[in-house]
């Protein structure tokens, strides 16, 4: 199976070699060379911070469409929690989930009724495992693939539970099926996303073997639809919502932490700041902390790129919508659909260790040292011209064999300059001495034919 599937992809006809994008990358995925950009797949974790920053929109997430609705006899949406905070004025959210049936689908059921039993799960799991702690949440998927191939020493404390989004397709698939007495593939579950890291989880799941959800559309294309589908007549609305303020809350950044009834934890947002968080983590700055929820998005799940509005204005929509809410709506014992569920990952995340320089420690350790010794040769301007995001960068790409110092413009220019010299005083000298023989024309015509080269590369 390919480990490194992404739904962050780059449309090549789009992108003009601006080079906005590699300064943004947190993982250093992205190179321009010959005028276009090209995404590492090994690299990339699907933050989709490169969506935001492309002016030139070639950067796009790639989800289901909603006409896949009609590829199954019965289906269900799984709605995130951050799909009610794109709405203006919305006080009820049963106004969402009725409109999500007049749309095409047979039943609903809340991610953040799941995520109130996962609340629920973490609670016993942490306090059953309190020696292990600070755990760290595993219901942002591109945090999850961050420590994989950045933080190896993370991985034990990465909370082994499944995010709400799985386990309300579990739930949802079960109850189709008892409904409907269809066969499981007659039966189409559709997570409505707030991002593409959710997207690549169904792809390809991080601690459990497959995911249950069969496919994963946009917030941002089901938003107009819904709108068209909504009504405010409270008569005509059917009574389908369970969530309380701990389901809704996990929109927000903070919000599955608070779900989790306890003061010892960290919450951060942004993927830049939940990579000092991990490198605070793994120099073991924090004591006595219980929980590290990190969420990519600026302000959790509310900022995912394939959201409508703004996050900050979304996050005080959330605090609106769920403040006369009670605490929970759905607990673990309220139904026998609830009882056999199982929260706990099936497989273990294992190190990718794709960021290695060498093959064993020591010629690792060599390579550092290489590009130490090239990056102090660089300009250290970090101005993006070679199409590396840094000078440390370039040099890394050098060592690894991915680019050629010529690549840096600066010292391309330094290149050219003393071969131009040195064609100049041959030349100079060829003709004072009148030396016309075989060596000295070949000499000659190996500098120009270095220096056509090169202009020609870079041209190109
Ligand atoms: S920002 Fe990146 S992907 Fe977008 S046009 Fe510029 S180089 Fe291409
Ligand atoms: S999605 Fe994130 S990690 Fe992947 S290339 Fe874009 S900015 Fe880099």
């Amino acid at each position: 199976m390919n480990k490194f599937i992404h739904s962050v992809q780059l449309d090549e006809s789009a992108c003009i070699g601006c080079i906005n994008c590699i300064k943004y990358c947190p993982t250093q995925a992205i190179r321009v060379h010959n005028g276009k950009a090209k995404i590492t797949p090994q690299f990339c974790i699907d933050c989709g911070r490169c969506l935001r920053y492309c002016p030139h929109h070639a950067k796009t997430a790639v989800y289901d469409s909603v006409d896949e609705i009609q590829e199954f006899t019965y289906t269900v949406a799984l709605p995130a929690p951050s799909l009610y905070t794109q709405f203006n004025n919305l006080n009820n959210i049963d106004i969402v989930l009725n409109a999500l049936l007049l749309m095409g689908f047979d039943d609903v059921f809340e991610v953040s009724a799941a995520a109130e039993l996962v609340s629920e799960a973490s609670r016993t799991y942490i306090q059953e495992h309190e020696a292990d702690a600070p755990f760290i949440s595993t219901a942002c998927p591109t945090i999850v693939r961050l420590i994989r191939v950045k933080f190896p020493t993370l991985i034990p404390r990465l909370l082994p539970l499944k995010p709400p989004v799985e386990v309300a397709a579990e739930i949802a698939r079960k109850r189709a099926i008892e409904k409907t007495g269809l066969k499981s593939e007659d039966i189409g579950i559709f997570f409505i996303s707030p991002c593409p890291s959710k997207v690549t989880y169904v792809k390809s799941p991080l601690g459990i073997e497959k995911s249950e959800i069969d496919k994963v559309l946009a917030i941002k294309e089901v938003y107009p639809i819904l709108l068209k589908h909504m009504t405010h007549d409270e008569s005509k609305l059917k009574p389908l919502s369970m969530s309380g303020r701990i389901g809704i809350g996990w929109s927000n950044a903070g919000g599955e932490s608070a779900g989790l009834i306890t003061d010892n934890y960290l919450a951060c947002d942004g993927i830049m700041s939940a990579l000092r968080v991990l490198s605070d983590l793994e120099d073991e700055k924090f004591h006595g902390l219980k929980f590290v929820e990190l969420n990519a998005c600026n302000g959790g799940c509310v900022g995912g790129p394939l959201t409508v509005e703004n996050p900050y204005v979304a996050t005080a929509k959330s605090k609106q919508l769920h403040r006369d809410l009670p605490v929970a709506r759905t607990h673990s014992d309220d139904s026998d659909d609830y009882k056999d569920l199982d929260y706990q990952w099936s497989s273990y995340v294992e190190y990718e260790p794709v960021f290695r320089l060498g093959k064993s420690f020591r010629e690792s350790f060599e390579m550092m040292g290489l590009i130490e010794e090239l990056t102090e040769q660089l300009p250290g301007l970090d101005c993006g011209s070679c199409g590396a995001p840094t000078c440390r960068a370039l040099a890394e790409d050098i060592i690894r064999g991915d680019a050629t110092k010529n690549d840096c413009i600066y010292a391309f220019h330094e290149y050219i300059n003393t071969l131009s010299k040195d064609i100049f005083f041959l030349t100079q000298s060829l003709q004072l001495s009148g030396n016309h023989s075989s060596e000295s024309m070949d000499l000659l015509e190996d500098y120009i034919y270095k220096l056509t080269t090169e202009l020609d590369k870079k041209e190109r």
